[in-house]
């Protein structure tokens, strides 16, 4: 059982980070809830226990101090229906109203204070600023997985101010952990890396991380055209980075020297203009004619792909394989969440992270039938490029 849900939170103020960073429109309603939804079972289990809930976040990026646009009281009416309680609001996160709201919480009631972010101190990591808010709460729980990678005051700073019992993952948090660790640290073989997305340079430090690790590395999407072209092959208008292809060569021979395959797709879906309404053609990848785009991986590159995939037990997978944004393209992304899906009936244990390919097994309806999808793009990649997530140290030193 985890930390979280063996700690009894009865009479106890539990000061919760989340990530309600949600898209609004200009009439303010939340045009996605999938970020608030996230953190309610770990709300709700506190206030089942007969805990009070102080809850915390940013909203966009204020640049001068407080801004009615970036209010997080714009939350308020649609958190108290899913939550089905009234929620109080502080106007100001730390200060005398933040103080005495938070004193006065009964066990089983909600207080949201204003957006973190007001405060120039909780990007800058400002202890001050931490240990103001740390004294609202009796427990810390940090849920944000995505701002995990960032030491701010409220997503790590924070948690010197609480003794190690007293801090810990949420629910959500626990589940991003265990699975990216799971992942990386205890993968069962064969682990195939499914990498995809626009561009080389995103994905550099991940490939170069995977290639300690993974036993296949698929490249798809548009940066599958630089290694193409660093292997010699006319590859027509497709996307390319034309400073990348050294590099490409090098993880390609790294990749043989540590006895990882690279699967590159042997062909394409090619377009005469980058457009829902282009002239289309399926080419093979070893002469794309100029002119043409490979916007979509092939029915070639597709069997490709599906037979890796459906040999493995673990796969991560980050990047669509195409323009899936445009029907005429989405083919080769549906059919690798097909296969990953696939693959995880079958046992494997699959993670899906980074926004585009989330939306794409959301698009196709397959979100349940992988084994995690993850809800931090920018943290999921940082952890996949080795890199230490403050907000994940700073629960477990
Ligand atoms: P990323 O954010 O790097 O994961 O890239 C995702 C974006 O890459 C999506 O918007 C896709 O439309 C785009 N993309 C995928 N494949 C291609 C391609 N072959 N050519 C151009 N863009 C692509």
């Amino acid at each position: 059982m985890s930390k979280f849900s063996t700690h009894n939170f009865n009479n106890q103020k539990a000061l919760i980070r989340v990530d309600f960073n949600v898209p609004l429109d200009d009439q303010f309603n939340i045009t996605d809830d999938t970020r608030i939804r996230a953190a309610i079972p770990t709300i709700k289990k506190i206030l089942a226990d007969g805990g009070s809930v102080i809850l915390m976040s940013h909203l966009g990026r204020p640049k001068d101090g407080p801004t009615d646009k970036y209010s997080l009281k714009h939350l308020i009416p649609h958190l108290s229906k899913v939550l089905s309680t009234d929620v109080q609001f502080a106007n100001d996160c730390i200060g005398e109203e933040a103080i005495q709201k938070s004193a006065a919480l009964k066990p089983g009631q909600v207080l949201l204070l204003e957006n973190l972010r007001f405060y120039k101190q909780e990007e800058k990591g400002d202890e001050a600023f931490a240990e103001k808010l740390s004294k609202l709460g009796d427990v810390y729980v940090n849920d944000a997985f995505g701002t995990a990678h960032r030491a701010h005051a409220s997503t790590a700073i924070i948690a010197k101010f609480f003794t190690p019992e007293n801090r810990m993952f949420g629910l959500l948090m626990e589940g991003e952990v265990s699975s990216a660790e799971k992942v990386l640290h205890n993968a069962e073989n064969p682990f195939t890396a499914i990498i995809g997305g626009a561009k080389v340079s995103d994905k550099i430090l991940i490939i170069e991380n995977l290639l300690q690790r993974a036993n296949n590395i698929i490249i798809g999407g548009g940066m599958a055209y630089t290694f193409l072209k660093a292997l010699g092959k006319e590859i027509g208008s497709s996307l390319c980075e034309l400073d990348k292809l050294d590099l490409a060569n090098d993880i390609l021979a790294k990749a043989k020297e540590k006895n990882v395959a690279i699967h590159l797709p042997v062909d394409s879906i090619v377009a005469d203009k980058f457009a829902a309404d282009a002239n289309t053609k399926e080419v093979s990848n070893d002469n794309i004619e100029t002119g043409w785009m490979g916007l979509d991986i092939g029915a070639k590159a597709v069997a490709q792909f599906t037979d890796v995939i459906n040999n493995s037990k673990t796969i991560l997978w980050n990047g669509p394989m195409g323009v899936f944004e445009m029907e005429k393209f989405q083919g080769g992304t549906k059919a690798v969440a097909l296969a990953v899906a696939e693959a995880t009936s079958k046992g494997a244990f699959s993670l899906v992270g980074g926004g585009d390919s989330v939306a794409a097994v959301n698009q196709f309806n397959l979100a349940d039938k992988v084994s995690y999808v993850s809800t931090g793009g920018g943290a999921m990649l940082e952890y996949f490029e080795g890199k230490v997530l403050p907000g994940i140290a700073a629960i477990k030193e």
